[in-house]
């Protein structure tokens, strides 16, 4: 019998030339910083408490690339751990360090590609390659009830992970569809700061999916 797919890249991964070689370059430039694939963030109850997993797209360059914790040190993380802290789906005080002693409840956050691309923009490539480790993260988790993916490069790649086609789920902000392995998918545009900064999505928005999701977890 052969071991399932490691659910986590190797530090050194080198699946993605590209993306090696962007982090290879910044290990040169900034070795104070974390520098590699950036591992899912887990609630210190362990895999069998997570019911719901957030997808988001890639570490920031100066975010999770640097710190090592997914949306941890951009302002994409303020909006996604404040509005988690209100919905109880983690606890503690969010300071945008890894060190900080925020902790996940019942909810695991993970990213679509998990090495920083240039200019924020991985390519299609790129993701379909990092699939193998979105796949076993979501089969980590026994008890898992809902995904959230943020934004539609991380619901697409998402959807495929699930093994299903990306024609019959499309992407739609405050969307939730079900899944044919049981598990509710919810869908956000992105919490980045472009996007709040150009009304795409407000803070009512994303806010709104939480309550949503939420009330679909005390289900
Ligand atoms: N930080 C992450 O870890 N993921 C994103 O999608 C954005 C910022």
């Amino acid at each position: 019998m052969s071991a399932a797919p490691s659910p986590e890249p190797d530090r050194d991964c080198p699946l993605c030339p590209r993306l090696h070689d962007f982090i290879a370059a910044w290990r040169e430039r900034e070795p104070g910083w974390f520098n590699a694939p950036v591992p899912t963030f887990l609630p210190p109850e362990g895999e069998n408490s997570v019911k719901l997993l957030i997808v988001g797209l890639a570490p920031g360059l100066r975010g999770a690339n640097r710190t090592g914790r997914p949306f941890t040190g951009d302002y994409a993380g303020d909006l996604l751990y404040g509005t988690m802290i209100t919905h109880g789906l983690a606890r503690g005080e969010f300071k945008a360090r890894p060190d900080d002693g925020l902790e996940l409840v019942g909810t695991a956050i993970t990213n679509a590609v998990r090495c920083v691309p240039p200019e924020n923009k991985p390519v299609g490539a790129e993701i379909a390659t990092c699939r193998t480790f979105l796949k076993s993260t979501i089969a980590r988790f026994p008890n898992l009830r809902a995904i959230l993916t943020l934004g539609s490069i991380a619901h697409q790649s998402t959807v495929r992970a699930l093994g299903e086609r990306v024609a019959a789920f499309p992407f739609q902000h405050g969307g939730r569809q079900e899944a044919g392995s049981g598990i509710a998918l919810f869908s956000s545009y992105h919490c980045s700061r472009y996007n709040t900064n150009t009304g795409v999505l407000t803070e009512e928005m994303f806010v709104s999916v939480f309550k949503e999701i939420a009330a679909f977890l005390k289900t």
